[in-house]
């Protein structure tokens, strides 16, 4: 066995297994994507711990419990198009492209989604779209999406992303103040983008979500 696939073990067992997570597809997948490959090589070695790491442009890639927590909370099958608000280094992009169908992702900051392309072309995912620009508007040409993932904390549930939800479809989001958030698991009920479900998650801590519909810069 090599030395991240024994770390990649260790890290489903004593990180995600231990705390809760119960999907199984969620634990293959993570258990077999190279999450040291997402990271700058000097950080490669701390890329199992169940620590946030810095991604550069004062950005970090989530700790894998927290990654594996909203992935489950989306309960995907396999046929879902998906979109991901916050591509950072493409990790958590990644995951949702083995376990759905299609997966649209936006990045604010040009040079992190161009590296995190770089990373998920080198590993041959050919289901994902990244592009640039502010996430808190939405993908309304793709819309509507079964299931719709922010990786950066809001101030509150953006409209835009109520409405680009189809009708069963979940959003995952961290939604409170700057320095806290609770992370929300927001189903859509009906055709009125309103009529929804919201269930916490736990508490937890992001960077912002910065844009029209999220934090002012
Ligand atoms: N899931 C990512 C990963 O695996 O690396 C971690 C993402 S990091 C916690 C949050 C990302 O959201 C940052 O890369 C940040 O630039 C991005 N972000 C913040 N506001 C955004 C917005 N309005 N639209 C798109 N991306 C945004």
């Amino acid at each position: 066995m090599g030395r991240y696939s024994k770390k990649r073990t260790q890290m489903i067992n004593n990180h995600l297994i231990a705390r809760g997570i119960t999907d199984k597809r969620v634990l293959k997948t993570m258990g077999t994507v190279p999450r040291h490959l997402f990271v700058d090589e000097g950080l490669q070695d701390q890329a199992y711990s169940d620590n946030p790491l810095p991604i550069g442009s004062r950005q970090t890639i989530s700790q894998p419990y927290i990654v594996a927590l909203m992935t489950e909370a989306l309960q995907l099958k396999g046929t879902e198009k998906v979109m991901e608000i916050g591509t950072g280094c493409g990790y958590q992009t990644a995951i949702l492209a083995e376990l759905a169908e299609t997966v649209f992702s936006i990045e604010r900051i040009a040079s992190l989604a161009f590296r995190a392309q770089r990373a998920l072309d080198s590993l041959h995912y050919y289901n994902i779209l990244i592009r640039v620009g502010d996430g808190t508007y939405g993908w309304s040409e793709e819309s509507p999406f079964d299931a719709i993932i922010t990786t950066a904390g809001a101030p509150t549930i953006p409209e835009t992303l109520k409405k680009q939800l189809a009708v069963g479809g979940k959003l995952v989001i961290p939604v409170g103040n700057r320095s806290s958030q609770t992370l929300l698991r927001v189903t859509r009920l009906s055709e009125e983008p309103n009529d929804i479900k919201i269930e916490d998650l736990c508490g937890c801590r992001f960077v912002d979500l910065i844009g029209e519909h999220g934090w002012k810069d």
